[in-house]
């Protein structure tokens, strides 16, 4: 584990999109008044996967595809933490895809920011999963991540947004903060993230991203509503941004899974040193699961 409470100087090419998210993630946290040493960032791997030792913060450097175990992990041990798990396309919707699609369903109250550039930039600019056809030779048509998580019925906040507004972005990201923090589920958020040495999108994303809160009919509470304004916005040459999913505010099932699977263990897990506690507990959710 990597304490980053003394932050070093980013190492990312001087305007690389990820820079928009390391600003939103600083001022969400100021804006909500989370506290350095109660807010973990899991990064992946790639560039983006090193943006916890850029911040004050907790940070891991979580293996490649694997930062929402992780970070699903860190959260069971200890619910009181603000998580937050940001990583690239190539590491969440490629190795990392299982975990992905699982994160919905298990619904942890943690927020998982994809910084996604259409490419592996950290290995020189190479077709990811979210490339279009012909970059780079790609015979694949691209991957969408807000049409995957909408197909998925569990009551999770998803967003799209855009490092060329790193103001929404921050907006954004302080609605789902808000709603990890109130327990009520997965909070996703894929930020397009251009990078500008293998892939520099930001003119054409400027020119093409649409707020999907300006559609006639928006309502974020009705999925197949969503669905149907995002194909509508992709069929017409644009990139829907903005909230896709905003469940309702009562709503049981989207309760958190550390709320569901250790309502004993509630607390800071470096305050319950006691085996005998831990194993009793553990027995119980065997037994329950049996
Ligand atoms: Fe950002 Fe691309 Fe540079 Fe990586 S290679 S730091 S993704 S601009």
């Amino acid at each position: 584990m990597v304490q980053s409470v003394k932050p070093v100087p980013s190492i990312w090419c001087p305007g690389c999109g990820d820079f928009g998210v390391l600003a939103a993630v600083k001022k969400a946290a100021a804006e909500l008044g989370i506290p350095p040493h109660e807010e973990v960032l899991v990064g992946g791997i790639g560039c983006s996967g090193s943006i916890h030792n850029f911040i004050e913060v907790n940070g891991i450097h979580a293996l490649h595809g694997r930062l929402l175990a992780q970070a699903v992990g860190i959260k069971l041990a200890n619910p009181k933490l603000t998580v937050i798990a940001a990583g690239g396309d190539g590491d969440g919707y490629a190795i990392g895809m299982g975990h992905f699609m699982h994160a919905f369903k298990k619904n942890a109250s943690i927020v998982y920011i994809v910084m996604n550039n259409e490419t592996y930039g950290l290995t020189k600019g190479q077709a990811s999963p979210t490339s279009q056809l012909g970059f780079e030779g790609n015979v694949e048509h691209p991957f969408d991540a807000i049409l995957t998580a909408l197909s998925i019925p569990t009551p999770n906040f998803i967003a799209r947004t855009f490092s060329g507004d790193p103001r929404t972005m921050t907006q954004v990201l302080v609605e789902a903060l808000k709603f990890t923090k109130a327990d009520r589920g997965f909070a996703f958020i894929e930020d397009l993230s251009p990078c500008v040495t293998y892939n520099d999108t930001f003119k054409e994303w400027r020119e093409r991203v649409f707020d999907v809160s300006k559609a006639p009919g928006y309502d974020p509470t009705d999925r197949s509503t969503m669905f149907r304004i995002c194909l509508e916005t992709m069929h017409a040459g644009k990139i829907p941004i903005g909230v896709v999913h905003r469940p309702h505010e009562a709503d049981p099932a989207a309760q958190a899974l550390e709320l569901k699977l250790l309502p004993d263990l509630l607390g800071p897990a470096v305050a319950d040193i006691d085996l005998t506690t831990n194993m009793a507990a553990y027995e119980k959710l065997v037994k329950s699961a049996a």
